[in-house]
């Protein structure tokens, strides 16, 4: 520790929990969090600049043609992309920098940076994935099946990370998170 900063891609689908534990995990502070671009509406709660930067789909374009992404995607029809300007500034000043992202981002910073470590998060079985869908009340039913169904194809892709935790109880994955980036003592 406190040598280079390393970047850490954390994915999971929606009710996976990523987002409990990534809060959890940036209490820490060795460990920050890029903040991405989206074209989807925020959420209640949600500030602009802090959970995302929430940008026209015109805007978004043209970020991709000035190369600031070092990934995006588009998932259930929205656009979302990790700037690569904080990246290597987070790299040199920060211990650990993480990217929570969709698998097609994902493979892509897998591909550009072969140091990277990921960490797929998945719920313990699918009743409790459906569950924790629905308790969003942020998002309507045809919403709910829609991310249910992504989740399941996303869940293919976990054969591709280095590590796979299961998010049954919320502090025990956080601690095998610490344990995975060697935060824990
Ligand atoms: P949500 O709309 O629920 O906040 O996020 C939907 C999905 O987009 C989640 O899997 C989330 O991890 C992913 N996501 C968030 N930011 C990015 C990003 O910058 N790039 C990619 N590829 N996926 C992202």
């Amino acid at each position: 520790m406190g040598k280079k900063g390393r970047l850490v891609i954390i994915s999971g689908p929606s009710g996976s929990g990523k987002t409990s534990i990534c809060k959890k995990l940036t209490k820490n502070p060795e460990i920050r969090q890029s903040v991405s671009y989206t074209t989807r509406e925020p959420r209640e709660g949600e500030r602009n600049g802090i959970e995302y930067c929430f940008i026209e789909r015109s805007e978004f374009e043209k970020l991709i043609r000035e190369g600031k992404f070092i990934e995006y995607a588009e998932y259930c029809g929205y656009l979302y992309g990790t700037p690569v300007e904080p990246i290597r500034e987070a790299i040199d000043n920060e211990k650990v920098f993480i990217l929570v992202i969709d698998v097609m981002g994902a493979l892509q910073v897998m591909d550009k940076m072969s140091e990277a470590i990921s960490i797929f998060i998945k719920a313990p079985d699918d009743k409790t994935l459906k569950l924790r869908l629905k308790k969003r009340l942020t998002d309507d039913d045809a919403a709910i099946n829609e991310r249910f169904m992504v989740a399941k194809e996303e869940m293919e892709y976990s054969k591709y990370y280095d590590y796979c935790v299961i998010n049954d109880n919320l502090d025990d994955a956080v601690k095998e998170i610490e344990g995975i980036l060697e935060l824990s003592d």
